[in-house]
């Protein structure tokens, strides 16, 4: 029997509670991995409140992430003791996830985690702080150089933009940090951001085009920040969206992308193809700073976790949650 935390629904009222699960009820998958951390993400947030249906298969136990030791496995790329890390694939949605002692998952699934990560730094990372080297990725591919000229980054003191923003400043971009928590300045001026830019400035009804302002942006929130971002984008830029945290909608015009030749690159971590997260990874392990890293995480008890899920959704919690199994 192992600790885990599960979400049921019955008669449309979804319950979520921690409890103890026996191993032999875990869902079918070629590797059992002993998690040594998981994380409260924005997606677990809303999987724990309900507050969205991210969750598809009931009961289910939450968790999109997680770092962990293979214990048993019939895959051929992995053995008991290897080190993994798992991000997305359904995971915490239709498959029970990290925030449990153990999980069995399909190998396909995992990444050997790089010499250079320990596993909790691993889960400092999360699935944010990949996402947010994904962005990056995305914004090089696309040709936005670190000379092109500010690039902003929407949610800056989030989990995704607190990586954003370190990992950008560490390839030499100048950074303008668009943020709703002006007291949020010190800490991401500290991570690396040139300038900051308020939210409200990114939040009013967008025009179709807007003063030049930025070479490209990494963006969590979509909706109105999204459109205004992209009337803002200089000729040729790039804007790599991952998220909705502002909403789902885009109400945007083409002129971007026809008068300025703005590229919108969408950037999703869940199904990313295995060559393309581990090249993530791989980054990361090269180019993160560690202690800036830790700067950027917190610890929360896995007994803390149903109650903290509310709060994140709330905005009031700051960069990465690591969460360490029990
Ligand atoms: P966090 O809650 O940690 O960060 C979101 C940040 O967005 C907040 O901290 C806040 O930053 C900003 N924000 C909140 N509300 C609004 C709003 N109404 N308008 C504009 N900005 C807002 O979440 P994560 O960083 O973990 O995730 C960010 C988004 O990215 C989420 O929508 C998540 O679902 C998505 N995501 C997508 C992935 C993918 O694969 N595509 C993977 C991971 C995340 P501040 O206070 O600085 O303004």
């Amino acid at each position: 029997m192992f600790d885990a935390i599960l979400i049921d629904k019955t008669d449309d009222a979804q319950s979520v509670s921690q409890t103890q699960i026996d191993t032999d009820h875990l869902p079918e998958g070629d590797v059992l991995v002993e998690i040594a951390y998981s994380t409260l993400n924005y997606k677990d947030a809303l999987a724990i409140t309900g507050a969205s249906p991210v969750v598809r298969k009931f009961p289910m136990v939450p968790g999109i992430d997680f770092a962990g030791i293979v214990r048993e496995s019939s895959h051929p790329d992995y053995k008991a003791g290897d080190k993994v890390v798992l991000n997305g694939w359904g995971v915490g949605e239709v498959h029970w996830g990290g925030l449990a002692k153990f999980a069995r998952v399909k190998g396909d699934w995992l990444v050997p985690l790089p010499e250079a990560i320990s596993m909790k730094r691993a889960m400092a990372i999360g699935t944010a702080g990949y996402t947010a080297m994904l962005c990056v990725q995305a914004l090089e591919e696309h040709g936005v150089a670190p000379d092109a000229g500010p690039v902003a980054v929407t949610g800056a003191a989030g989990g995704v933009g607190s990586v954003a923003v370190t990992l950008l400043a560490g390839r030499g971009y100048e950074v303008a940090a668009v943020t709703g928590r002006e007291e949020e300045a010190d800490f991401l001026t500290s991570l690396g951001a040139s300038s900051i830019v308020a939210r409200d400035e990114l939040s009013g009804k967008p025009r179709a085009l807007n003063k030049e302002r930025f070479a490209g942006g990494v963006d969590v929130a979509g909706s109105t920040v999204l459109a205004n971002l992209l009337s803002m984008t200089r000729y040729g830029g790039t804007v790599a969206a991952c998220g909705l945290a502002a909403g789902m909608d885009l109400p945007a015009s083409v002129a971007p992308f026809i008068l300025r030749g703005v590229t919108l690159a969408g950037v999703d971590s869940v199904m990313c193809p295995a060559p393309r997260r581990r090249a993530a990874w791989d980054a990361l392990a090269a180019e993160l700073d560690m202690e800036k890293l830790d700067a950027l995480s917190v610890e929360l008890p896995f007994s803390e976790v149903i109650d903290a899920a509310p709060k994140f959704l709330k905005g009031q919690i700051r960069g990465r949650v690591i969460v360490p199994v029990a």
